[in-house]
């Protein structure tokens, strides 16, 4: 071990012993925007060895006031956030591994995403993936850290299943769409961002040197404008939960092989297809050169379509932004990519 480690070691909670166990682990970073991206830096930097990350979007200006692994360049090139975090975590740590896996999170991928990892870090921007996610983990026996952050108000919760409550216990069904403020409506400042990810990260690093009669064993919730900070104590889990208690995976299961298509962000749906698909790029770009500028670089490909702009991913993903119809979306997406 070289010195690189030296301050860490010395914290006499981790010690030699914590840093060798860092040094053999694998994470999954589910998301990588504001949360994601301080997971990643910060266990990159402890010196967690596999961190795989997967994210569905692109680096936009917007993000860079608080996201913080990202620089201007990245959005210039419209780098998918996963591969531009790879890239500066390799420079920060470059002996670490970094997979970068650029895809939506869902029923047909989530269970494979999570199988060899030691942990989960919650980094997405959605209770649906939340509650996905939550039935993978509980199913799987594999311990997620919850995190979310909006305005100047975020909340964290450590979930060992079976022996904490989940997330279901907490929040029986997923909040209606459109009844809770997210950063496209509400806006987010930084800081909060830091003060969530940072209990995270340090109850990642206690799960993953083996000291968990240091986990903070509570819903936290944190507004750092309004200076107030507050823990609930969780009890035992809810044998009536429909996820730890019945163990009832909806989430896991496929109801419909359709396309699905979801508002992210204001003005914008994506459509996803019903399986893993491989678009080839090049191929498509030349086809829809016809109807205009098509920007491409390695990963999606980028034009205006009316009044509309249209981003298409190599996973056959395509976000339309100026509308927030999903039929419009989905007739766009049929005439130009087909079914
Ligand atoms: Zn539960």
């Amino acid at each position: 071990m070289n010195n690189r480690y030296s301050r860490q070691i010395l914290f006499p909670e981790i010690k030699r012993d914590g840093q060798r166990k860092l040094l053999s682990s694998k994470i999954l970073l589910v998301g990588c925007g504001a949360l994601g991206a301080a997971h990643a830096e910060t266990l990159a930097r402890a010196g967690v060895r596999n961190i795989r990350i997967v994210d569905r979007d692109f680096v936009e200006f917007s993000n860079l006031q608080r996201q913080s692994l990202f620089s201007e360049t990245d959005a210039s090139m419209r780098l998918p956030k996963a591969i531009a975090a790879k890239n500066r975590l390799l420079e920060i740590n470059s002996e670490i591994k970094v997979e970068a896996i650029v895809t939506d999170v869902n029923y047909s991928n989530i269970e494979n995403l999570i199988k060899d990892c030691d942990l989960i870090l919650d980094g997405t921007d959605n209770f649906q993936t939340r509650f996905l996610l939550n039935d993978a983990c509980v199913k799987h026996s594999k311990t997620w850290i919850y995190g979310a952050a909006v305005s100047s108000y975020g909340v964290t919760m450590t979930i060992i299943p079976q022996k904490s409550p989940c997330l279901r216990c907490i929040f029986e069904e997923i909040p209606d769409a459109g009844s809770s403020p997210t950063c496209d409506t509400a806006g987010v400042i930084q800081p909060i961002i830091s003060i969530v990810s940072a209990v995270q990260t340090t109850e990642a690093i206690k799960i993953l040197i083996g000291k968990k009669e240091s986990l903070h064993q509570s819903l936290m919730q944190i507004d750092v404008w309004q200076n107030d900070w507050r823990k609930i104590k969780l009890g035992a889990p809810n044998a009536d939960c429909k996820t730890c208690g019945q163990r009832n995976f909806e989430f896991l299961e496929a109801e419909n092989v359709e396309f699905s298509a979801v508002l992210c962000g204001r003005d914008a749906v994506q459509i996803s297809p019903p399986a893993q698909t491989n678009l080839d790029l090049p191929a498509l770009a030349q086809k829809l050169e016809t109807l205009g500028a098509v920007k491409q670089n390695e990963y999606l490909l980028r034009l205006k379509y009316d009044e509309f702009e249209l981003t298409v991913f190599r996973d056959a993903r395509m976000i339309v932004r100026g509308t927030d119809d999903v039929s419009v979306a989905r007739s766009i997406y049929a005439r130009l990519i087909g079914n």
